[in-house]
């Protein structure tokens, strides 16, 4: 038996427009990594069809798939440019987001060998010292203009580090840095902001936004409510219940031992689905209204609850493992990750299927 992973595409569409419109500027949508690891090639056009037209992805394999799917949509590659795949950004018309000046003169070459103005998008480091240009690098532009001949540049952007936490000082920081930059490249729009970035208001409400997790429901306001739609719902069948007596140990290590009689549920999904084992002891599932606490270790196929008290919960019941019950962002806090890894592990074994949840 195998669990079941819902994915709402409209859901996810749904969650497009809102930041659209509070963004209140063009708004792309970040398609990186299959669509958060729930499916690109279902999620991207349902995407387009709710207005999208401009997507991110990371890398140019990821943007040659997304191309096959959305024939006229703008496609910038977040991990920019290598010469050697020249060839295949002119066939597709792909932007690659160049952050050196390496990747800068390659591309500016190949716009001169094609004949052609190339669209591209600039990445200025801020202050996440990630990717994107440095503040030496941007000297060189500034003096020399020249170097940027050939582009049609589509973007001038940055990477908040903070976005998440609206009351941190880098936030504004970053911003000011960047308005700075901007002011010695050629006019250009910018692109500022991902999901958490749009929620900073203000003159973060402007040029391109970038969203990714909160489309696929992540909370991109941690610690108030999630303004999303839940996108997903993982469940998984019961396969036995058993009572066992207090003092009993349950699983690889024996790390839970009942304190009580206890009707265990048994349940055919584990780390292999992308139910992380850090949830070992510490997580919860859903099951017609209540919670039923996760005991003993995750394994790679298994996972034990404590059903003492739902006498409803029989072999063959569907339990929710992560979902609207059970928020991405609740796993990821008892996982002591974030909701785009708890998103992003989620499996190939798991049964897929795309509609209402
Ligand atoms: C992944 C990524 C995004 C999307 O970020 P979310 O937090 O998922 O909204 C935006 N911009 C860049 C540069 C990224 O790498």
């Amino acid at each position: 038996m195998t669990p079941k992973l819902r994915i709402d595409p409209d859901a996810a569409a749904a969650n497009w427009q809102f930041l659209a419109s509070l963004h209140g500027a063009p708004t792309a949508a970040v398609v990186k990594a299959d669509a958060y690891g729930l499916g690109a090639a279902r999620l991207a056009p349902a995407l387009y069809a709710a207005g999208a037209r401009d997507f991110f992805v990371a890398s140019l394999s990821e943007a040659l798939a997304l191309r096959r799917q959305l024939p006229d949509a703008t496609i910038a590659v977040l991990h920019g440019f290598a010469p050697r795949a020249g060839a295949e950004y002119l066939a597709h018309d792909l932007h690659p987001v160049l952050g050196t000046l390496a990747e800068i003169g390659a591309f500016t070459a190949l716009a001169r060998d094609s004949g052609r103005r190339l669209a591209a998008l600039l990445h200025i480091d801020t202050g996440m010292n990630r990717l994107g240009l440095e503040p030496a690098e941007l000297d060189r532009l500034e003096r020399e203009p020249e170097r940027l001949a050939g582009l049609d540049l589509r973007a001038v952007m940055t990477h908040l580090a903070h976005a998440e936490d609206p009351a941190h000082p880098d936030n504004a920081a970053q911003l000011a840095r960047f308005e700075a930059a901007r002011r010695r490249l050629p006019a250009a729009p910018v692109s500022l902001v991902n999901s958490s970035g749009i929620f900073l208001g203000g003159a973060f409400r402007q040029g391109l936004a970038r969203p990714g997790a909160a489309l696929y429901g992540v909370n991109p306001t941690p610690g108030r409510p999630n303004p999303m739609r839940p996108v997903l719902r993982l469940t998984a069948p019961v396969l036995q219940i058993r009572e066992v007596p207090a003092g009993a140990t349950v699983g690889y290590n024996g790390t839970w031992t009942a304190p009580r009689p206890t009707r265990v549920a048994t349940v055919a999904a584990g780390y292999a689905d992308g139910y992380h084992r850090g949830l070992s002891n510490r997580a919860e599932a859903a099951f017609d209204g209540a919670r039923l606490p996760l005991i003993g270790r995750v394994s790679m196929d298994l996972t034990t609850f404590d059903a003492t008290g739902l006498a409803g919960l029989e072999p063959g019941s569907e339990v929710e493992l992560i979902g609207p019950a059970v928020p991405p962002d609740e796993v990821a806090l008892w996982a002591g990750t974030n909701g785009y890894e708890v998103l992003t592990s989620l499996g190939s074994r798991a049964l897929r299927s795309y509609g209402p949840l």
